[in-house]
């Protein structure tokens, strides 16, 4: 039987053609059968043959709107139907087409089942060419086999928040390479000395315009782009070039911490970008920090703890971030390659009035120090808090209370203040 998918396509460039301009709809509906390779290796390539032109004759039955009906693949059909009268209706031909083609088919002695998976796309809702609709159409029979059911249709929000998600990662590339990034640094007090000898690097996105965007926005797109290593090997090195530059008047030396996202932690070459950067900006290793959630350790604790401690091998520190929010063992907290733990900001937050969140703070401190852990407090947002911490032995201290973030100008001249203010 022939396969011709690039017949197909110029057909369906046709029919896109022509509906445009009448304001015509359109839908592409692409089916794969199940587990047709399987039945090719166990009876034979006659066999699938056969399954495959019992496959279309079934179709061609059932979907008398077709324009368009052609084996495009091996196991995969695609169809063109016009005049797509409303969703509603396609959900229905849907079904039909799914129950029609799991009615077993006879080859040999034996009744093979199959598992059909539809994926239809419409124009012009869709995409407003061939190309656009095929993506569309392959995205949806995706989502019906990862999810296991049948079919899926791409609505049209589906389709929209795609495109904004696709904008924001070409956008998100484009902010890498024309300077787009910034870090703001909030200071990390030490609550005993009350010295501010370090701080957090958090990462914004300025956009042309001047609006500022924040991580929780963007920093997901980063990851599920992929463009994210190179967001961590911008905030490591940035760090370290703008806190090298910056040593207090007393001459101490500052360190700083940078987040590093599940994805970063996971990376093979972290370690090497870590070890790069330190080199390249001439930093003593103990004087930077990397932030990584307890949440990413659980994801696979025994290869996330290999690359904390190649990191720790290199002399960085370690902080697990948001601590006590994601539900890790005991048993795995013993064996943390750590430093620090940041007690996460909801527990900080109400600590003065909800007697339960104190605890759960005492309780954190008490165990970080048992194995030996600087602990920090984020979230402090009044004085009140703050003496609290400092009287629990707390480490460290963040908050509004002491800095919000801040440019690194602006924190250059906190700095400077805050020496002046302890004369
Ligand atoms: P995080 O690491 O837990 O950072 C603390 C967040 O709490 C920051 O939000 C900070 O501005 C905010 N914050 C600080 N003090 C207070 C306070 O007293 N009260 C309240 N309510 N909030 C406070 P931000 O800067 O929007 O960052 C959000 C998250 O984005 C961070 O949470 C971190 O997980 C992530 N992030 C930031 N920068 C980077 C980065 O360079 N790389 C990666 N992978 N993630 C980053
Ligand atoms: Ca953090
Ligand atoms: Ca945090």
């Amino acid at each position: 039987m022939d396969i011709c998918w690039g017949a197909f396509l110029k057909a369906l460039r046709q029919h896109v053609a022509t509906a445009g301009p009448a304001q015509q709809s359109i839908a592409l509906i692409l089916i794969e059968i199940q587990p047709f390779h399987i039945y090719n290796f166990q009876f034979g390539f006659e066999a699938g043959e056969t399954i495959a032109a019992e496959v279309l004759t079934r179709l061609k039955n059932y979907i008398k709107k077709a324009v368009v009906l052609e084996r495009i693949g091996v196991n995969e059909f695609a169809v063109i139907i016009e005049d797509v009268p409303i969703q509603e209706l396609l959900f229905l031909s849907a079904q039909r087409i799914v129950d029609a083609l799991r009615i077993p088919i006879t080859v040999g002695d034996e009744a093979l089942a199959l598992d059909p998976y539809l994926g239809i796309s419409l124009f012009p809702d869709h995409g407003q060419s061939a190309e656009a609709l095929v993506s569309e159409a392959r995205i949806a029979l995706q989502r019906a086999r990862d999810s296991g059911t049948a079919y899926h249709i791409t609505l049209k929000k589906d389709s929209e928040k795609r495109l904004a998600q696709w904008q924001m990662e070409a956008d998100l590339n484009r902010a890498l390479a024309t300077d787009g990034l910034r870090l703001c640094y909030q200071p990390k007090l030490n609550l005993q000395s009350l010295t501010p000898s370090t701080s957090e690097a958090l990462m914004r996105w300025q956009l042309p315009n001047g609006q500022t965007i924040y991580p929780s926005r963007f920093i997901p797109v980063a990851e599920a782009s992929g463009v994210i290593h190179q967001f961590t090997e911008w905030a490591i090195n940035t760090a370290l070039r703008e806190v090298a530059e910056l040593t207090p008047e007393n001459g101490d030396e500052l360190s700083v911490a940078v987040n590093v996202s599940t994805t970063s932690i996971y990376d093979r070459s972290l370690a090497f970008t870590v070890e790069s950067a330190l080199a390249i900006w001439n930093i003593a290793p103990h004087r930077l920090t990397l932030e990584i959630t307890e949440s990413s350790l659980i994801k696979n604790p025994q290869l996330c703890f290999k690359h904390l401690s190649e990191l720790r091998e290199i002399g960085a520190k370690i902080a697990i971030d948001d601590f006590g929010t994601g539900f890790s063992s005991l048993s795995y907290f013993k064996s943390i390659p750590a430093d620090e733990i940041k007690i996460d900001k909801s527990f900080v937050k109400h600590m003065v009035t909800n007697e339960d969140d104190a605890k759960i703070v005492e309780l954190i401190i008490e165990l970080g120090h048992k194995f030996n852990l600087q602990v920090v407090a984020e979230g402090i947002e009044d004085r009140e808090t703050l003496k609290a911490l400092q009287a629990l032995q707390c480490d460290y201290g963040q908050g509004y209370h002491i800095a919000k973030p801040m440019d690194y100008q602006s924190y250059q001249n906190w700095l400077s203040d805050f020496q002046i203010d302890r004369h």
